[in-house]
Formats: C-alpha cells, sequence, structure tokens
C-alpha cells in the first residue's frame, strides 16, 4: 500500500541562470536569455504563413527582412536576402531605404547590422533571446583582464587583437580600440597577414577572439605555423593559465571560445562516414577541431559550401560539417547529388532556431501596427570603435 502524503507547497525558486536559460529574465548584457516581451501568436496558427506575408506586404519596402543560412525553413522562407552574417550585414547598410530591418539570425548578427546601417534605421531582432553561445564566451569584463595580463607579460604592446564576426558588439569595439580587425571564416588569413605585419614583420602577436578552432585552422593551416606556436587563453584561470614565458614564446594566443554545432563533429564522424559512404568529399567548416579539419577534403566558410556544392558533379557523394539546416536544405536543392550531414548525433543552433514563425510575425505585426519591438542598438562610443575594427576588415587587401 503506497504511504498517503499532504503534497507541501515546494519553496524553490527558479535560478537566475534558469530563467536567463529559458529566455524569461533579462540580461542585456549576454548574448541569450532575454525576455521576448508581447503576445506571441500559438504555433499551432494555420493562419502564421498568411499572416506573415500579409504584415510584410503591408510594410513594403519599408522594411528588409535577412535570413542567415542556419534559420529555419519557416523563416527563410520570408527572407529578402540570404546569406553569412557579414554578407547580410551589407546587404542590410545597401538598404537605406529600408526602415526596418528584420534580422532572422543571432544577436551579434543583428548589432553589425545596426552598427553598419545609419541612424535612422531601426534593427529588429524577432527573439531577444537568440544570442550565440561561442559570442557569449568572450565578456568585456574578461577581455579587459586579458589585457592586463598580456600587458604584465610585457607583450601587450606587440599584439594584435584579430576578433571574429561572431562576438559581441564589446568585443569588436575593444578590437578596434587596440588596433585590431574584424575577420570572417572566409578572410581570416588575409586578417592574420594583416594582423602580423603591423609593426616589426612576424614580431607581432596576434590574440584571437572567442573561436580558438577558427584561429588555430587559420594560423597552422594557412600561415603554416605549427600547433606549438598557438597557446590558449582560459578566462576561468588566473592569468588565463598560462605562463608569461608562454605568452611571450607563443605567435597565436586563442581564447577559449568554440562554436557548440560546429565543435561537436569528431574524428569519429569523419572516419565512420567514409566507411558508411565510399568516395564521399568531407567538406568543414573551419569553426571544426583541428583534428577534424585535417582529416576533411576541404574546409571552407558558409558562402564557400554553398559555392562547393553549386559546382559539383551529379553523382558526387558529400559529407557536410555545418549547421543542420543549411544541410537539408542544400541536400533538397541538390537532389542529383548525394548531401549528408557529417554527424547524426549533432543537432541544430539552437539558438539560431529560437527565431521561429511565431516570432517573426509577431515583429512583422508589431511594425506594422507602428510599434518597432526587440530594437537592437549598439551605443554610441562602442558603436565608434566597433566600426573601426569593421572598417579595417573592409580595407584588408
Ligand atoms: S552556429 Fe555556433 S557560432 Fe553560429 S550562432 Fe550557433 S553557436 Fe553561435
Amino acid at each position: 500500500m503506497r504511504a498517503v502524503t499532504t503534497a507541501q507547497p515546494l519553496d524553490v525558486q527558479p535560478t537566475p541562470l534558469a530563467l536567463l536559460l529559458l529566455g524569461r529574465e533579462a540580461d542585456p548584457k549576454s548574448e541569450r536569455g532575454v525576455e521576448c516581451p508581447g503576445d506571441l501568436p500559438a504555433p499551432s496558427d494555420p493562419d502564421l504563413v498568411e499572416r506573415a506575408r500579409a504584415a510584410k506586404e503591408q510594410l513594403g519596402d519599408r522594411v528588409f527582412v535577412l535570413g542567415h543560412h542556419y534559420q529555419r525553413d519557416e523563416v527563410i522562407q520570408f527572407a529578402d536576402v540570404t546569406g553569412d552574417s557579414f554578407k547580410l550585414a551589407r546587404e542590410a547598410a545597401a538598404r537605406p531605404q529600408a526602415e526596418f530591418i528584420v534580422f532572422c539570425g543571432v544577436h551579434f548578427m543583428a548589432e553589425s547590422a545596426d552598427i553598419l546601417t545609419s541612424d535612422a534605421q531601426q534593427v529588429v531582432l524577432p527573439d531577444l533571446a537568440a544570442g550565440c553561445s561561442m559570442a557569449d564566451m568572450a565578456t568585456a569584463e574578461q577581455v579587459a583582464e586579458c589585457w592586463d595580463v598580456l600587458t604584465e607579460a610585457g607583450v601587450a604592446e606587440t599584439t594584435v587583437p584579430v576578433s571574429y564576426m561572431n562576438s559581441s558588439a564589446d568585443i569588436k569595439a575593444f578590437t578596434g580600440r587596440h588596433g585590431g580587425t574584424i575577420c570572417t571564416s572566409s578572410n581570416a588569413k588575409r586578417a592574420l597577414d594583416w594582423a602580423f605585419e603591423q609593426g616589426a614583420p612576424r614580431q607581432n602577436k596576434v590574440l584571437f577572439l572567442p573561436d580558438q578552432h577558427l584561429g588555430r585552422n587559420t594560423a597552422v593551416r594557412d600561415l603554416g605555423m605549427s600547433l606549438d606556436d598557438c597557446v590558449v587563453y582560459n578566462p576561468h584561470k588566473p592569468g588565463g593559465g598560462l605562463t608569461a614565458e608562454q605568452l611571450r614564446a607563443a605567435k597565436m594566443i586563442l581564447w577559449r571560445g568554440h562554436c557548440s554545432v560546429h565543435g561537436r563533429f569528431s574524428l569519429d564522424s569523419v572516419r565512420d562516414v567514409r566507411e558508411r559512404i565510399p568516395g564521399v568529399n568531407v567538406l568543414v567548416h573551419p569553426e571544426c577541431k583541428h583534428e577534424v579539419v585535417s582529416a576533411a577534403d576541404q574546409v571552407g566558410s558558409t558562402e564557400f559550401i554553398i559555392k562547393a556544392l553549386d559546382a559539383a558533379p551529379a553523382g558526387s557523394k558529400w559529407a557536410i560539417g555545418t549547421e543542420l539546416n543549411l544541410v537539408r536544405r542544400l541536400a533538397l536543392a541538390h537532389p542529383d547529388k548525394e548531401i549528408v550531414f557529417l554527424d547524426r548525433t549533432v543537432c541544430f543552433c539552437s539558438t539560431m532556431n529560437r527565431i521561429d514563425l511565431p516570432h517573426l510575425v509577431w515583429a512583422l505585426e508589431s511594425l506594422a501596427a507602428g510599434r518597432t519591438v526587440n530594437r537592437i542598438q549598439v551605443d554610441p562610443e562602442t558603436e565608434k570603435f566597433a566600426k573601426l575594427a569593421l572598417e579595417r576588415m573592409l580595407a584588408l587587401p
């Protein structure tokens, strides 16, 4: 017989972290977990597609919708242009007539669009909880502390910061202030070449933020450095977990950050797919681990992956190591080729997937009703230095 107990109210309060992860709490400094105000339409509403279409039509040229390659199909169908984060920010800047830029992507991308567009344009992120775990891995405080460590070790003066596009506006501004540049996964080699040419040739160091894998892969594969030329700065350890001697000896100081999607592909996934599909070409993104990139046949940005598959002959076989939404769309677009996802256990980017049709409908209908919601606005001081770093990238040879 079961004992009967009287239910007592539990005195358990949700932790701030749990609320952040659920997107129910505000943290303006974080790339994730920010409250999404307003009444969202139900995901089961059968009229969502029609509602999005009608609101977009009502707004006409006043709105321009950007869709990142990793977004869901239900959202991508409403994008005026698709692309990677940098291409999208430039597309937004090239549409000065658009009063509203609705960015279907993640927070740092919307910040970059705000930095590159005019003050008259308003950038909207349909769900403020769409952050990026990689961008979250380098905060302004941590990076300032790192710079103090480099200064104490006597290497700050000869270190040039190079920050990946996938970073917050604060980190881009830090980069601009300290004479550095932004890079994308397409131009990382050019950015590193430029950084090492500043001052005495080859005497410089680079502090690469926040993706250690892109930094290491570019230094070793494209610049011919050895793995020993790279050290990893861990912001959770005193002094980054490095001695002053290690910092002085290193050429590349890699921030300990990674993409929670690309970082999950493993050497086993490559071996497994080669066994399953004889003759397969393995094509991966440079945010993957060095061992994965070394075992792949080709490595490149999302734009590179799209072009490589467009140019591939019918009947060719491909295993792709990048975000699942894009791989699925590419497989559908190329029925004459065999295209598979590199690792069957890796899932979608959860923060990219926060932008769904209900959030898009809500954002568009609010704009059509004269209410700007979820505006992303970078403060003028941060914008000034972040823009400087972005402009250095645009001027790269
Ligand atoms: S795929 Fe990776 S880098 Fe891109 S938004 Fe998601 S976590 Fe960030």
